[in-house]
């Protein structure tokens, strides 16, 4: 056995149990050791039945006194009987357990462990475990796994295999050199996998989890410390001097840049005329005026005779970067531009013409989507590539991009403010730079947050505003109706609305289940001021920009992370009039209420993004679909970060003597640093 061993070679898996461990995302030892619990049972000392309180899982010693009764309800087969100890009596109840009969006579010594609950009235201790005084002995103080299930798999069964890959499994070489792990005191490996599922006690697991969390950080540290030196040594082959075009258009522009995004601009220009490749991060909050960066970017490379390709998660983004480039060009009378948009939803006849287009250099502005990283798009001097929103994108992908002819230089683009701990995991290879001012003019967004009674007043407000002029956006959390789930649909919910409103307001729909062409077609009216109400998923949340919008209505605002509602109400308050988000929820949780009202006392997205951090966790950040990087399994970026801090040291420490970890004594961690690229590749 080694860690890629299937779990179908395993003893005892057959291929229903495969099926089931396939849908938590296990299919070998290596991921099922790495499947760590989710929190743990600890097997306290028996207390007596009189002290035992509700709702609380206790252990009791007793004596069966009672007779066993079988009572069948529905489907459902009740034995119940009494226990006592010397303090008192306590009923226990057991579900579908015919097999107990022979086990629960009268007058024999258990250990009973259950929850106790309060029914009609009285306590009594429903289905617990019951262990002989010996049995009990073995486990008491001990610490039991509780994994995540899923309907089928039981805690029993994932606690038995891994038991058992922990019992046959070769134990593996340390890969840590000795000086690290002497320095911070970490446990071997073998010794914190083996305990992070079975700790002896609260200070194992504590010594355990200690190495684990230092090696995620460490390993990751050093993932992307390596693709950094792998970029940061390319040099620049696609060098460009700067040029008067750009300088005449941030002249003619209908507005004055700020001093940030003058900043930014000069600091991208510098890294195009450089030595070095650049690689660089751009995070602004939503409105702080990207897109005209990016396109500044791609007018260079066009006037130095380069193409250039900007990249966004969605057609309707694509769409409108593409129409705001020709829209510039035209008021600009850029002359040295070709562009053109390439998407998923053009037909294989109009794709064809355009990978010819871009193979020949007869473009060299290309906007478009994933479309633009198939395998069929060859590229002719590409020398930049942007991607906007870049969080929707794979690590993976950019690279995809990247390694087509001479590498190109990497810009990208993210609205999501991210803590700067994050952001030194999730971009450590790039260079960051911060635009960290929104345009004068601005007025900030006017937030609230009500009850769906206030809905009446919140629809005759869209209507005033339509009647000045101004159009407003609903978002609704889902699409159409589905069963079981309480939350509003786009679907039925604008036709409620326009019922509601006068005829002549103009109200459309828009998700992402509608065809490319609908959405596009629906996006440029609503652009053009041909509708009035929008109401859509959250399709709209990322990069849309309708300055005209001065409303946002959101429904249902308790299913979204604050970091997208800042997204979304960000998609209003981009003109110069007066806007206003209001959240619609009738959740009457504590937490729900105090994350809503937060949102609402401020503008800033950093603030914003660190109690979502903080509250949440990082899930939102980590989902490893994002960003193409291994998941974190135990370090937590809140408790954790001083481990953090170590652990860059010492990759940076390991990286300065042994630049690619290719000294001997490296070879295990360098391996390791490899299999841990491999797996997240492997689940994207
Ligand atoms: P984001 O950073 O969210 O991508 P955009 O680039 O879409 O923001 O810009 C938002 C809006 O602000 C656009 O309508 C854009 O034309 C406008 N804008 C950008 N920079 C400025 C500025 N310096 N002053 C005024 N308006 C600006
Ligand atoms: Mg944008």
């Amino acid at each position: 056995m080694n860690d890629k061993t299937p779990l179908r070679e395993l003893k005892g898996v057959g291929e229903k149990t495969e099926k089931l461990f396939q849908k938590i995302g296990i299919t070998t030892t290596e991921e099922l050791l790495r499947y760590y619990p989710r929190t743990y049972d600890v097997y306290e000392e028996p207390v007596e039945i009189a002290s035992a309180e509700e709702e609380k899982t206790v252990s009791i010693r007793g004596t069966i006194t009672g007779s066993l009764y079988s009572n069948q309800v529905r489907n459902l087969q009740i034995l119940t009987t009494t226990v006592a100890d010397q303090s008192g009596r306590l009923p226990v109840a057991w579900f579908n357990a015919p097999y107990l009969k022979g086990t629960l006579k009268k007058g024999s010594v258990f250990i009973f462990r259950g929850k106790i609950i309060r029914k009609k009235g009285r306590l009594q201790m429903e289905h617990p475990e019951i262990f002989t005084p010996a049995a009990y002995e073995e486990v008491v103080h001990s610490m039991q796994p509780v994994y995540a299930l899923t309907k089928g798999l039981t805690n029993k069964a994932i606690t038995k295999l891994v038991r058992q890959v922990l019992d046959t499994r070769p134990l593996k070489t340390e890969y840590l050199p000795d000086e690290i792990r002497e320095r911070y005191q970490l446990a071997d490996d073998n010794f914190a996998i083996r305990t992070i599922h079975f700790p002896g006690n609260m200070q194992e697991l504590l010594t355990a989890r200690k190495r684990l969390v230092f090696d995620e950080f460490l390993l990751f540290v050093l993932a992307v410390q390596l693709l950094k030196e792998k970029t940061e040594e390319a040099p620049n082959t696609f060098s460009m001097k700067p040029v008067w075009t750009t300088e005449e258009i941030i002249e003619g522009l209908p507005y004055e840049l700020t001093n940030a995004q003058k900043n930014v601009w000069h600091e991208i220009e510098r890294d195009l005329s450089g030595h070095k490749l650049m690689s660089r991060l751009v995070q602004g909050d939503v409105g702080s005026g990207k897109t005209v960066i990016a396109f500044l970017s791609m007018v260079l490379s066009a006037e130095n005779g380069f193409q250039s390709a900007l990249m966004v998660p969605t057609e309707v983004l694509a769409n409108q970067h593409y129409e705001g480039f020709l829209k510039l060009m035209e008021e600009q009378n850029i002359t040295s531009c070709r562009p053109v948009l390439l998407t998923g939803s053009a037909t294989a006849k109009q794709k064809r013409e355009i990978y010819q287009k871009i193979a020949s250099g007869e473009v060299n502005v290309i906007i478009g989507t994933h479309a633009l990283i198939q395998e069929k798009v060859e590229y002719k001097n590409l020398s930049l590539v942007i991607t906007d929103e870049q969080h929707r994108f794979g690590v993976r992908q950019r690279e995809a991009l990247t390694t087509r002819g001479n590498p190109p230089h990497v810009l990208v683009m993210s609205a999501t403010p991210i803590p700067r701990t994050l952001a030194i995991i999730l971009y450590g290879d790039l260079d960051i730079s911060i635009i960290d001012e929104l345009p004068a003019k601005r007025l900030p967004v006017k937030n609230c947050v009500v009850g769906t009674s206030y809905r009446p007043k919140a629809y005759s407000f869209i209507e005033k505003q339509v009647q000045t002029g101004r159009q407003a956006y609903v978002i609704c959390p889902m699409v159409e109706e589905s069963e079981g789930l309480d939350a509003e649909n786009v679907t039925d919910y604008a036709k409620k609305l326009q019922e509601v409103l006068p005829d002549e307001i103009r109200v459309e729909i828009l998700h992402g289940k509608m065809k490319p062409k609908e959405k596009d077609e629906v996006m440029l009216k609503f652009k053009a001021g041909e509708l009035d109400v929008l109401v859509s998923t959250t399709v709209i949340e990322v990069g849309v920009d309708v300055p005209n919008a001065t409303v946002m209505v959101i429904e249902n605002a308790e299913r979204f992370g604050l970091s997208a509602l800042h997204q979304l109400r960000g998609r209003v308050g981009r003109g110069a009039a007066d806007s206003c988000c209001i959240l619609i929820s009738d959740n009457e949780n504590d937490a729900v209420k105090e994350r809503l009202r937060f949102l609402c006392h401020t503008s800033d997205g950093f603030a914003v993004a660190k109690y979502d951090l903080e509250n949440r966790g990082p899930g939102d950040f980590f989902g490893s679909a994002q960003h193409g990087l291994p998941t974190l399994r135990v370090a937590d970026l809140v408790q954790d970060t001083r481990t953090l801090k170590v652990a860059q040291e010492e990759a940076k420490a390991l990286l300065a003597v042994d630049p690619n970890l290719a000294m001997p004594q490296h070879r295990a961690l360098s391996d390791e640093v490899d299999r841990l690229f491999a797996t997240a590749g492997a689940m994207n």
